[in-house]
């Protein structure tokens, strides 16, 4: 999202110099599109730069998918989560791109891994990286121009109307306006249109991007002017317009010097050169994609479509909520939908990937023990036969992982389970429980399997990432577990995008639903939304995760009903997975089909 950029005093950035005599390390939040013309936090001394690239040509969608990214100097690299890429030779001399660092995977170091991060946002990665590309550096100089100077332009006007006062802080695209009355003024730029930002009842903030233009910035001047008549138009005043940009803290440096960045900045170049890199993939177009556990779909065009509507990619994640009604509408009818199916009291929207999800449930449970006065809770049992995000999860809730062992099928050694249940029972707190499990299997002990780790004060949080493998026939909830994630990019058709982005909502049994994750911003919470609610904090940025991609399993949902949902029963009549619980239809349908 459009990110407001200030600027810290010339003496706090001294300060933050001062800092590593201190042995203190400093971490900077930017924006990318600001250090095109902003001196970069590496060369202000910081150690770790985080930011959002949003900006980068991708589409707001009420919060996400976006790519976020994590820098750091090569002191700390190898610290660095995820996989790194190296440039090497090949046999015949050539460079070749190398994976230089894979290890600090979760599947490989688990309770040890830095990061639980499976599905990222790869696919967003590559669409601001291609904004990059088909722009350039000077492109992106030229943008980043033209926003700085319509938020110059807004500032010098409102200073010639007199009617409020700018505050005087340096700017890149967020201008801050002290005034009488900040509802008022927001009301009426509300009227023609434009929200913008309240801070307290003096003081709004109005920012710009690449999409505003001058007549927008006329507007304003109507709307501030309150009532009085505006001399001049944001043209006229353009050429009158300085930086503001405190000259020490000017780029100077070259950017984006790769070749890549310096040679597809028209259409038909750009188009081939996506082509011949789409051309190295085997897909769908090719072949079956041959993943394994993850029970991902076709994604059918149908389902697709929606994600490019303006009225679903072009809403900020902070719009007031009756800007959002049809957003609302879906999410209502989406979650009861992913209750029925996985037998759950309430489900949140909020994480952005099941290990997202991993990460909300574990702290729900924790949540939930806090109020019963058992904060004491932190053991965490994991079999070994778990994906390799749950003890990554775990660990970063700062739970204890206790494992535990499987035979040779692969079924979960239940008396091991006892066991170390029993032992662990004044300070147990969850099992993390893959159903079917990472070898495919249908643990037959899973009832008994819950039942102990209930009788020993833990709650159980199934792992539901490989949902395909229930849906219509069991449940979750019906098997005995508490809270569940999703993956809406496995199970239920959004297109894993090359490692992501994806969607990792959580359903819970009734006793959970009050701690579902809130937002500061916009209240959120259980969906149906639980009588009193005592939420755990925020899980992601934005309020809804990233909402832009929910109509596409809503649509596929809505199109399968519940007959299609239960695919595999229909294909294999005889299969008898889950004894007494299968069911034999869903007893949903969905809203209007
Ligand atoms: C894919 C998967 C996860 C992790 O989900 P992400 O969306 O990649 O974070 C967790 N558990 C299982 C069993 C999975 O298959």
């Amino acid at each position: 999202m459009s990110s407001s950029v200030g600027f810290p005093s010339l003496d706090a950035l001294i300060d933050a110099t001062d800092a590593h005599a201190h042995g203190v390390k400093v971490v900077m939040a930017t924006d990318l599109l600001a250090l095109a013309v902003l001196k970069p936090p590496g060369e202000l001394g910081a150690d770790i730069v985080v930011g959002s690239a949003q900006r980068f040509g991708v589409p707001m969608g009420y919060g996400g998918p976006h790519a976020a990214f994590l820098a750091t100097s090569q002191e700390y690299k190898r610290m660095m989560p995820g996989r790194i890429i190296g440039v090497s030779m090949d046999s015949t001399g050539k460079p070749a791109l190398r994976m230089a660092m894979q290890t600090r995977e979760q599947h490989i170091r688990r309770d040890k891994a830095t990061s639980n991060i499976c599905t990222a946002q790869a696919l967003l990665a590559n669409m601001a990286a291609m904004y990059a590309v088909y722009h350039g550096p000077e492109g992106l100089k030229a943008i980043a121009d033209r926003v700085h100077g319509l938020a110059g332009t807004f500032a010098l006007g409102l200073k010639k109307l007199g009617t409020v006062t700018v505050q005087e802080l340096p700017f890149f695209d967020t201008v801050k306006v002290n005034c009488d009355d900040a509802q008022a003024i927001a009301d009426a730029a509300y009227k023609n249109e434009m929200n913008l930002r309240i801070l307290d009842s003096n003081t709004v903030t109005v920012s710009f991007d690449e999409t505003t233009t001058l007549e927008d910035v006329d507007k304003l001047f109507n709307v501030f002017a309150c009532g009085k008549p505006v001399t001049f138009s944001a043209e006229s005043l353009a050429p009158e317009v300085h930086s503001a940009i405190p000259s020490g803290l000017v780029r100077e440096s070259p950017y984006l010097t790769h070749q890549i960045f310096n040679s597809y900045h028209t259409e038909h170049e750009l188009l081939r050169y996506l082509h011949r890199l789409q051309a190295k993939d085997l897909s769908l177009c090719h072949s079956m994609i041959p993943l394994g556990s993850c029970t991902m779909k076709l994604n059918a065009t149908v389902e697709m479509m929606p994600v490019t509507w303006p009225s679903f990619s072009d809403i900020h994640p902070f719009a007031p909520l009756e800007q959002t009604q049809g957003y609302q509408e879906m999410f209502n009818n989406l979650g009861e939908l992913l209750c029925t199916i996985t037998g759950f009291d309430s489900m949140s929207l909020q994480p952005n990937a099941g290990a997202a999800g991993e990460y909300a449930g574990l702290m729900v449970i924790r949540a939930y023990h806090i109020a019963r006065g058992d904060s004491h809770r932190n053991v965490c049992i994991i079999p070994v036969s778990a994906h390799g995000t749950n003890p990554a999860s775990a660990a970063m809730c700062g739970m204890k992982i206790v494992p535990v062992g499987t035979d040779a099928k692969g079924n979960i050694n239940i008396e091991e389970l006892r066991k170390a249940a029993e032992a662990h029972k004044d300070n147990l707190s969850a099992l993390m429980v893959t159903y079917p499990s990472t070898h495919g299997v249908y643990e037959e002990g899973i009832d008994e399997i819950c039942k102990i780790i209930h009788d020993n004060g833990g709650q159980v949080y199934m792992d539901g990432a490989n949902m395909n493998a229930q849906v219509g026939l069991t449940s979750p909830g019906s098997i005995g577990a508490d809270v569940c994630h999703l993956n809406l990019h496995k199970t239920f058709c959004i297109p894993h995008g090359g490692g992501g982005p994806g969607m990792g909502p959580i359903g819970v049994k009734k006793h959970l639903a009050p701690f579902l994750p809130s937002h500061p911003v916009v209240a959120t919470g259980g969906i149906p939304a639980p009588e009193e609610a005592q939420p755990l904090g925020t899980i992601s940025a934005a309020p809804w995760g990233s909402a832009l991609i929910l109509p596409i399993s809503y649509s596929y949902i809505a199109m399968m009903g519940s007959k299609g949902l239960t695919c595999f029963k229909d294909s294999h009549p005889e299969c008898k997975l889950y004894g007494e619980t299968v069911r034999e239809s869903l007893s949903y349908s969905f809203p209007r089909c």
